[in-house]
This record gives structure tokens, C-alpha cells and sequence, in this order.
């Protein structure tokens, strides 16, 4: 696995790795809850697993449901921030913080101690005002999203799942009220209602392990997209990285850099994207999660990842 090119030996080694994470996850396939909050998730199956590797070339190789697609959540909120740092350089952080919030991703506590600020642009208060950014700046916050996706994957079908944005807007009193009280500071641009819904929409696209490992793999290449084009200068690739290090796993960041010594990105779907800078992109997935909202197989699975090629980013 410390092979950078694309040499069978290096694959053979890549694939030996993966094959034994997958042997080694096994006793705590099903471990944790899937979660309920958005009832059109609840019913997924605790036992699937997946984890796909893309090399910074583009190469992807995976174990288990690999190509299996599943909800991304919070991992949206990656690609939003990218897509506002992109469009709108540093404006977005006089809205909003880069502190680890220390608190469940959709927790009130902090807000009105902090006049509406959001610590983070990963818990919700604060990926509800990146989208709402993003929202001003493209008139489609979610189609935005969609579109670099789809050319990021070379995969014009990667959409967002209405059946499972639809169940999340039934049931989004939380997010609501987060929305009207960042709203309440002057902190949203749009309607409380159409943030919502594009918010919603976002977290709701459907994307496999392999397609969000390539997705993500700007993170890897320094803000390089795949076509060789430049998404976000390398310092700003860096920043996005180190914020994925220090909240893109809300309350367990401190585990996560203790554990696994990478940036990542998680979602209440059980995926987890992570970075490995100059080197590849990782996403696993595994429905069950724990009470931070991280899959549990998917953070044992990027530990032995992480033990068993030595790489981190310390
Ligand atoms: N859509 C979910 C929510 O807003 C995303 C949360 C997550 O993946 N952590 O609650």
C-alpha cells in the first residue's frame, strides 16, 4: 500500500489491505444504531459494509458494497464549503467559526451564546448557513453540489434521493429551529424554508464508497479537481482538510485524529470520507453509528486502515 503509482504490485498490496480490514471489521459488523431521525433511513440494513480507496491518479479499487449507493449526509457539507471558499474566498468565516463545537452536530446550546455565529461549518447551524451562501451565490445550492459531483465521478446519475429528503423535511423541527434562531442574528441571506429544502436535498444525494472517494479526491491533490482544473488554492485545500481534522467528526474529532490521524468527513448514513494527502482518498460505509453519529464499523475499519499502512497525516 506505500506504492504512489498504479503498479500491479501496488494494487495486489492495496487489495491484500482492504481484504483484511474487511476480514477484521467482521465482529463488529452491526455494532451501534441506525439511526431514526430520518425515518426513510431507518430501515437500512446494520450489516452491510463497504470501503473504497481512489488513488490521487483516479484509480479506485474497494471491498465488500463498495458500489453499493447509500445517503451522504453530512459529507455534503465537504463539498458545499468547498464550492463557497471557491466561489467566495474568506467572506463566509465572518458568518461562521472553525472551532470543534464539542457538542452534538445538531445541538441549540451554543447559538445564542454566540449571537448566531455557528462554531463550525460542519455541525448543522453552520452547514445551514454555508448553503444558504451557496444558495445566494448559484441560485441552486443542491444543484450546485450535484454538478461537481457528477463531473468529479464522471457519473451524470448521481442525484439527490426526494424520498429521502422529503422524510428528513417531515421530520426537521430541529433543523428548523436552528435555521429561524441563525436567522433571528440577520445570519441567513434566504428564506428560513428554501435553505431548508436545499439543505435537506444536499444530504439526501445518493453516492457509493468509490464515487465519494473520487469525489473527495481534490482533498488529496491539494485543491487539484480530477481534470487537472483548480478547484481551491492549495492553502485553502489544507484549511478544508484541517476542519474536516478538527470537527468533521463533531464530538469524537478528538478520537478520530487520536485513532485514525486523518482528516475526515462523516454522515448519519454511516459513510465516512478521509484523506490521505498526495496519496488517496477513502470512503467506508456501514450503516450503524454511534451516539456522535460516526458508523462505528466505518471508524474501526479507517483505524486498522490507518495501523496497517502507517498512513496519517502526523
Ligand atoms: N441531514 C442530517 C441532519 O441534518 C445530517 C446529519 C449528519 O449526517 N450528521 O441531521
Amino acid at each position: 500500500m506505500a506504492s504512489r503509482n498504479s503498479s500491479a504490485a501496488g494494487w495486489l498490496e492495496c487489495e491484500r489491505v482492504l481484504d483484511r480490514v474487511a476480514g477484521a471489521v467482521r465482529g463488529v459488523l452491526g455494532s451501534g444504531h441506525v439511526p431514526d431521525q430520518i425515518p426513510a433511513l431507518a430501515s437500512a440494513d446494520p450489516h452491510l459494509f463497504g470501503l473504497a480507496v481512489a488513488t490521487v491518479e483516479g484509480e479506485v479499487h474497494g471491498v465488500g458494497e463498495w458500489r453499493r449507493r447509500f445517503s451522504i449526509q453530512s459529507i455534503s457539507k465537504v463539498f458545499t464549503l468547498a464550492l463557497v471558499i471557491e466561489k467566495d474566498g474568506e467572506a463566509l468565516w465572518t458568518r461562521v467559526g472553525r472551532e470543534p463545537s464539542g457538542t452534538s452536530f445538531n445541538s441549540l446550546v451554543q447559538l445564542e451564546h454566540e449571537r448566531g455565529i455557528p462554531r463550525n461549518p460542519f455541525i448543522n447551524a453552520g452547514a445551514l448557513v454555508v448553503t444558504d451562501r451557496l444558495l445566494t451565490l448559484t441560485g441552486d445550492a443542491c444543484g450546485a453540489v450535484e454538478r461537481f459531483l457528477r463531473t468529479e465521478c464522471a457519473c451524470p446519475e448521481i442525484a439527490s434521493d426526494q424520498a429521502v429528503a422529503s422524510s428528513e423535511a417531515e421530520h426537521g423541527d430541529r433543523n428548523a429551529a436552528l435555521a429561524h434562531f441563525v436567522a433571528s442574528y440577520g445570519n441567513l441571506e434566504n428564506p428560513v424554508g428554501r435553505v431548508l429544502d436545499h439543505y435537506v436535498r444536499h444530504c439526501a444525494i445518493a453516492m457509493s464508497c468509490a464515487e465519494l472517494a473520487l469525489a473527495g479526491g481534490f482533498l488529496a491533490r491539494h485543491g487539484v479537481r480530477r481534470d487537472g482544473s483548480r478547484l481551491l488554492s492549495r492553502s485553502d485545500a489544507k484549511r478544508i482538510n484541517a476542519i474536516m481534522l478538527t470537527c468533521g467528526t463533531y464530538d469524537a474529532a478528538g478520537e478520530f485524529a487520536y485513532r485514525i490521524g486523518l482528516p475526515c468527513k462523516s454522515g448519519v448514513g454511516g459513510g465516512i470520507v478521509a484523506v490521505v494527502p498526495d496519496r488517496l482518498t477513502l470512503c467506508v460505509w456501514s450503516p450503524a453509528v454511534d451516539a456522535s453519529g460516526n458508523s462505528v464499523l466505518g471508524t474501526r475499519a479507517l483505524e486498522l486502515f490507518a495501523s496497517r499502512t502507517g498512513l496519517s497525516i502526523f
